[in-house]
């Protein structure tokens, strides 16, 4: 038994769902390495974009993107303020990634089976040590399928659009509600479709929706499950 308990929690859900938000919160509170797998699929998907492997609508070169990769180092950096940027070979692009344009193709980007196969044993790596909060779509199903504590979140398309629209307009970035809604609803579909690890609930997680609660109510709903899934490790042991 690792005599500090320390677990690791996967945090998995739809688009928008605040699974970031909250999952940093928690790393934050209980001293925990926090990680956000969907930053590294965009860091791929900007770096295709940057070396004219992926043009509009799907139209990826898979086979050039796959033969990059060993040039594609993802990298996190703590800044002074404590918040955690991305880093793509060195450079920080923890703001570009999150524009409309890597979110409308970052999806095919993650439907490639070896950028997937990649990018998992990477963060596969980030949890020898446990001690880790990690947010995504597959970490409680192929990531750490033995993770101690699971949590799928969910909330309705228009409460999620609502969200990830006042954020982009609050980062001057103009785009309209339709727009953020089409995009978090396409991204789910193909999320969910893909042969290579879809976006699935795994049988054992624990259920948010939170399309009603404040974020406070959040943290504190999930700082709860933490202690629980602590103490049920710590007298398994
Ligand atoms: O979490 P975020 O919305 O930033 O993720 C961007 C995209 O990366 C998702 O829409 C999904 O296509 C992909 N993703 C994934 N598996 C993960 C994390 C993200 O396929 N573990």
């Amino acid at each position: 038994m690792k005599s500090d308990n320390k677990i690791i929690i996967a945090i998995d859900g739809f688009s928008s769902t605040g699974k970031s938000t909250i999952a940093k919160a928690l790393a934050q509170e209980i001293g925990y390495r926090y990680v956000d797998t969907g930053a590294m699929y965009r860091a791929v998907t900007l770096y295709a974009m940057n070396h004219g492997l992926a043009g509009d609508k799907g139209n990826l070169d898979a086979k050039g993107l796959v033969a990059a990769m060993p040039e594609i180092h993802i990298g996190f950096r703590i800044m002074p303020d404590g918040t955690q940027h991305t880093l793509l070979n060195n450079e920080d692009v923890e703001e570009r990634i999150r524009r409309m344009d890597v979110s409308s193709k970052v999806s095919y980007v993650a439907a490639i089976p070896e950028i997937r196969r990649a990018l998992v044993k990477m963060q596969q790596g980030y949890g020898t040590e446990k001690g880790i909060v990690m947010d995504g779509r597959d970490i409680g199903t192929t990531v750490f399928p033995d993770a101690e504590l699971k949590i799928f979140m969910t909330a309705s398309a228009e409460t999620r659009a609502q969200r990830r629209l006042k954020e982009l307009i609050e980062k001057g970035h103009a785009t309209s509600f339709e727009e953020v809604l089409a995009n978090v609803a396409h991204r789910d579909h193909i999320d969910q479709t893909r042969e290579e690890s879809p976006l699935r609930r795994a049988e054992d997680a624990i259920d948010l929706d939170n399309s009603y609660m404040t974020r406070d109510e959040q943290n504190a709903w999930l700082l709860a499950r933490y202690r629980e899934a602590v103490k049920r490790v710590s007298t398994s042991n």
